[in-house]
């Protein structure tokens, strides 16, 4: 079995990308510029932002935060978005989720610039990707992309199951897995909440992706000897082990599964820190105006 070290993956790429910006500064390129905005003072949002900037600083890029209270009304919000769509410094924009229940959150993505869209969530994008065009892929998936491809993983003609059918995670990666592409040429089957023989259906996956929801789902009898097992969950459960009390789990029982596939992601150290960077490859891909010119 093989441990895919997605935190160390993700460090080669992010010193391939301030490689990158190092260049575009020495031929007098604007350096990538994202911008994030964060409603309200939820302690799991206020984190991943944080860590998109730290990412950010980390690559050269410069980020700016435009923060509101969860009061603010879709009208004004809407507002911000359009503000920093016409604003030509800022190459990408991200709208940290979730959004408060009184704003309708397909409308705030619909009203990104699909230029700037460096989620991979507007409907635009979305059908890019569905139809094998360049465009921003949705982070969590596009960062399951280049594990595979860094780890030289054979993904054609393979069964991949993936549960879940969730918008940022489930639905795009079945979508990615079965494109006539590299990662991808799978036979793509996506399981959720209704369906029926779950566990029979895990049992026939050469590749298994895992975006539940729900801690330590996956066992080790639902998967087949030597699957490659990706795991997207991410838990903070209590711990009687660590100082702090808690420690973070996956959608799998990582003791149990690992013995029995030949790839694993951990959790946490896998899919994790490949979606921050995916992030900013994106907004790379912003700034160079690689998918709209
Ligand atoms: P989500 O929106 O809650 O979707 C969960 C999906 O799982 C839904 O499609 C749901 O089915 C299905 N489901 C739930 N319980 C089920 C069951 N018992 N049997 C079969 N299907 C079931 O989740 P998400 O946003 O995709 O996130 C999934 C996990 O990944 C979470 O732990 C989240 O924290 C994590 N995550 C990690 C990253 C990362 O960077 N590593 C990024 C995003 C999310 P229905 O559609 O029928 O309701």
């Amino acid at each position: 079995m093989k441990i895919i070290d997605g935190k160390a993956t993700a460090a080669e790429i992010k010193s391939e990308i301030a490689k990158e910006v190092a260049e575009m500064i020495d031929i007098g390129k604007d350096v990538p510029h994202l911008a994030a905005i964060l409603i309200g003072n939820d302690p799991a949002s206020q984190t991943y932002v944080s860590g998109k900037e730290k990412s950010c600083k980390e690559v050269g890029f410069i980020s700016s935060l435009y923060k509101f209270p969860a009061d603010i009304s879709e009208k004004e919000l809407i507002k911000v978005v359009d503000f920093i769509n016409k604003d030509d410094e800022i190459n990408g924009l991200i709208v940290q989720l979730p959004l408060p229940d009184h704003i309708n959150v397909n409308k705030i993505i619909e009203s990104i610039d699909p230029s700037k869209d460096v989620d991979g969530f507007h409907p635009l994008n979305v059908g890019k990707m569905v139809l094998n065009l360049p465009t921003y892929l949705p982070a969590t998936p596009y960062g399951i992309l280049q594990l595979f491809e860094r780890y030289n993983i054979e993904t054609v003609g393979k069964n991949c199951v993936v549960l879940g059918r969730s918008n940022i995670v489930g639905t795009p990666i079945s979508i990615l897995m079965s494109r006539k592409a590299y990662p991808g040429n799978c036979t793509v089957t996506v399981c959720h909440s209704k369906t029926k023989n779950l566990e029979k259906i895990c049992r026939s996956a050469d590749i298994l992706i895992a975006a539940i929801g729900t801690p330590g789902f996956v066992t080790a009898d639902m998967v087949k000897k030597d699957a490659v097992v990706i795991d997207v969950g991410i838990h903070r459960v209590k711990s009687t082990v660590t100082k702090s009390g808690y420690k973070l789990v996956g959608d799998v029982k990582f003791d149990e599964v690992s013995k029995k596939c030949s790839y694993i992601t951990p959790v946490p150290g896998g899919v994790g820190p490949m979606t921050i960077v995916s992030l900013l490859r994106n907004t790379l891909k912003a700034a160079k105006k690689e998918v709209y010119k």
